[in-house]
């Protein structure tokens, strides 16, 4: 059995929503354009998951979420797309890639040869069995990466009152469940290596802060140690976790959040690698022309940093997405991609934004005892990374716009009186 496209998108994530929106903005024909993926629902926005779904009050439920809504753009269900005329091959999982056919296999035993392919396989939760420990299959152990995942855990939250969780892991994972655990009102203990939560991207000072709201809210952090094995129960289900300093944590649940592992195994010597994701160019095109790559497996030139980077992260994937369906539709109208860096998280009442490049040093700045601060990174004297805790869409704004223009700065003092102002001014 085999079907042709002209365009295909394969998985069925962020990024593919963006792209088919921006394909039928470039006025894509019926039956030219498909996307493929292993999850059985239309494109959604992924980062819903880790925040409004866990909520116990009005969660948020699909269709509700579905891309583009993240980005205040249109809502496209599955009807959407069927009016469209782009079809949507859902739950089914593309098992090889043959990109010098243009040719893709999936489990059903269905051939899908293609023009131009999108990849858009993402990433999936780094397992416990990969650092060696046993008993992620136990019912009572979470990942969080897609909607079936999401749908268990809640199902173990609402019965989990009063419960003991532990999260393993103080990244981003780590750090929203732990917070929609507590709303839930489960007990919660993180657990993890660093001396300090979000360690790759938080200076100590900014991570004291989060790590005292989590603490007034409840939450017992076991820094600098490391999980090394679980008991189970005489059904097979965690009851308690060993941690290499010695101690013994009882355990009704677990959330783990240690990571995650682009999907790129179909490419595996056909396309050229980098940062451990397909190496493409400015116009998000791979080593073979007609093989585009965006979102979180997507290597790419920052041209603001003069490098190139593989950003797990939501924006990332929408303006990846969105330029290379230019790149492939408009060539001759597409300039280079250019991105600027944006990260992003909300948890509780907080809500944080970063721009930019975490690198050189750092100069704090606003009130720590309050709810509005942040910090500049200074790199080679000029101004290449912004946090901003409490901002308003005005500040952001700004702070977005002074790293685009990596100012110099000869008196790191004025960055620290001034704070948004400095970058306001610039
Ligand atoms: P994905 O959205 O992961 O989509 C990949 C799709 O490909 C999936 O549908 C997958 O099932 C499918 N697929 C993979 N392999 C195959 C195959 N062989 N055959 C068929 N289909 C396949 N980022 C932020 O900036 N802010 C946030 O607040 C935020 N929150 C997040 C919360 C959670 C719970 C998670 C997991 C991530 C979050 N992220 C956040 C990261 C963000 O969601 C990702 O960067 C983004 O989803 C990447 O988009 P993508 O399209 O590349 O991959
Ligand atoms: P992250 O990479 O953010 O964090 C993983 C965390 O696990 C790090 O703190 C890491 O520490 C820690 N870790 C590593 N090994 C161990 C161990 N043996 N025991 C305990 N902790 C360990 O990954 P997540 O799993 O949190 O997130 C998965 C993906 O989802 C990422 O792509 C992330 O970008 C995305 N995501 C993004 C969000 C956002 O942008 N707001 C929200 C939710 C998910 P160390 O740093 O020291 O290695």
């Amino acid at each position: 059995m085999g079907r042709s496209f002209d365009y295909v998108i394969l998985g069925g994530g962020v990024a593919a929503g963006y792209a088919a929106l921006e394909f039928s903005k470039k006025g894509v024909s019926h039956g030219e354009l498909c996307i493929i993926s292993d999850e059985p629902v239309a494109p959604y926005e992924r980062p819903t998951l880790s925040k409004a779904f866990l909520l116990p009050e009005a969660p948020a439920r699909l269709p509700g979420f579905h891309t583009c809504v993240g980005a205040n753009e249109e809502r496209l269900t599955p009807k959407w797309y069927k009016d469209h005329g782009i079809e949507l091959i859902l739950g089914t999982r593309v098992k090889s890639a043959d990109v010098r056919s243009k040719t893709l296999s999936t489990v059903t035993g269905e051939t899908i040869t293609y023009k131009y392919l999108i990849v858009a396989t993402g990433a999936r939760a780094l397992k416990l069995e990969e650092i060696g420990i046993n008993g992620s299959n136990a019912e009572n152990v979470f990942y969080l990466r897609d909607l079936a995942d999401a749908t268990k855990l809640v199902n173990t939250m609402r019965t989990c009152n009063g419960g003991n969780a532990i999260v393993i892991g103080g990244g981003y994972i780590g750090m929203e469940c732990a917070a929609s655990l507590v709303i839930n009102k489960i007990n919660v203990s993180m657990v993890f290596p660093d001396s300090y939560c979000m360690g790759r991207l938080f200076t100590p000072k900014i991570a004291s802060y989060y790590e005292d709201v989590y603490k007034s809210k409840g939450v017992n952090f076991i820094k600098g140690t490391a999980l090394t094995s679980f008991a189970f129960d005489s059904e097979g289900k965690v009851s308690g976790a060993n941690l290499k300093d010695g101690r013994y944590l009882p355990v009704d649940m677990v959330v783990v959040g240690i990571g995650a592992c682009p999907n790129t195994n179909l490419f595996e010597n056909q396309l050229t690698f980098e940062n451990g994701g397909v190496k493409v160019n400015s116009r998000l095109q791979s080593s073979n022309t007609s093989v585009y790559a965006v979102g979180d497996i997507a290597s790419f030139p920052v041209k603001l940093f003069g490098d190139t980077r593989r950003l797990e992260h939501v924006d990332a994937a929408r303006k990846s997405a969105k330029h290379a369906v230019s790149a492939i539709m408009e060539p001759n109208n597409t300039s280079e991609f250019d991105y600027l860096p944006f990260f992003y998280s909300r948890v509780f009442s907080l809500s944080w934004q970063f721009y930019g490049d975490n690198a050189g040093e750092v100069v704090h700045f606003g009130d720590f005892s309050g709810t509005r601060f942040g910090a500049y990174w200074v790199n080679n004297d000029r101004v290449v990374g912004c946090f901003l805790e409490g901002g308003d869409k005005e500040d952001y704004e700004d702070i977005a716009k002074v790293i685009r223009v990596k100012p110099t700065v000869a008196d790191l003092g004025e960055l620290e009186r001034r704070g948004v102002e400095f970058a306001a001014g610039v």
